[in-house]
């Protein structure tokens, strides 16, 4: 049976490291602070926006919440995100998406400067993902999936290592990290012929497709690792992950549950992301 990779200790390394980064810089009289803006009250906001207040408090970094209505028009909108944007209080702004489907992202994506971007919705920031800047900031969970490899000493250089799913939160920036690793990656998706015969191949197999429980172990070749990105509600109505866990441990050398796994670490690279940015902003 493969060990079972949670995300909690990784978490909790993370927070000890920004706490002292965090104690540094109040020292000189700066408090970091995130600015969550949300649109509505959707059910997995409202569980992601709990975890993220509570991370927050453990580092010692401030954090506020702006709620806007659901019919919000769209210069409306603009106009509340520029304001957040222009506080020099705030050092990291995440907003909730998707948003409802009359806000054009077109414009929005642009109004959040790249320096106070901290999940990568600004295309600036994408783009220094895929050149290997690291003036940027990867999307959380992308940037989650990667601590956890080098928390469990995972080498991924020179490793094939296939993804499943190509979004430009999870799965695309995802691919250029490790890619930026060295690991010789593959990109999968819902056209990719023969997708269990692709994960066998790999020596780590990254899930982040949203269909619960797809991933099953004849995707996974003896040995390998897998991380499961999938947040989803099986039949059961029970929180599972994209990978069917019960049958996949055995054949995976370590392996990600969820809940517990990768989801517990976003929140993390999320306060490391506001104390990186406070620290470019105040020129540290
Ligand atoms: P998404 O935007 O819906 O993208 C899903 C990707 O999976 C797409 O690239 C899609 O291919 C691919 N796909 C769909 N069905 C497939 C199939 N049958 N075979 C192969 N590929 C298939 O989803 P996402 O936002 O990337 O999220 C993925 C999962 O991660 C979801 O379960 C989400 O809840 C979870 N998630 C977790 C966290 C966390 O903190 N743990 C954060 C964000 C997301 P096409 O491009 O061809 O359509």
């Amino acid at each position: 049976m493969g060990q079972v990779i949670k995300g909690k200790p990784v978490a909790d390394a993370i927070t000890q490291s920004i706490v002292k980064d965090v104690e540094a810089l109040k020292a000189k009289g700066i408090a970091p602070k995130l600015k969550i803006v949300r649109v509505g009250s959707r059910e997995d906001d409202l569980a992601y926006e709990r975890g993220a207040l509570t991370r927050m408090d453990k580092c010692g970094i401030l954090a506020e919440v702006l709620e806007l209505p659901l019919d919000i028009p769209q210069a409306d909108f603009v106009k509340e995100l520029k304001a957040v944007n222009d506080d020099p209080t705030v050092h990291g702004i995440l907003l909730f998406r998707p948003l409802p489907k009359h806000l054009n992202m077109d414009e929005i994506k642009f109004v959040v400067e790249p320096v106070k971007d901290i999940d990568c919705m600004n295309p600036i920031n994408a783009a220094k993902v895929f050149e290997g800047d690291k003036t940027g900031y990867p999307p959380c969970t992308s940037q989650a999936c990667m601590e956890i490899l080098d928390h469990y000493g995972i080498e991924i250089q020179g490793k094939k290592v296939t993804v499943v799913g190509r979004s430009m939160v999870v799965g695309k920036p995802l691919a250029m990290l490790l890619l930026d690793k060295n690991a010789t990656v593959t990109v999968c998706h819902s056209r990719t012929t023969d997708l269990p015969a692709v994960c066998r191949d790999a020596e780590v197999v990254v899930a982040a497709v949203g269909k619960a429980e797809m991933v099953k172990s004849d995707f996974i070749n003896q040995g390998a690792v897998v991380i499961d990105v999938g947040i989803n509600v099986n039949a059961e109505g029970n929180l599972c992950g994209d990978v069917k866990f019960d049958e996949c441990v055995d054949k995976a050398s370590m392996i990600t549950p969820v809940p517990a796994g990768v989801g517990s670490v976003t929140t993390s690279v999320l306060a490391k992301h506001v104390v990186k940015a406070c620290k470019i902003i105040n020129n540290i």
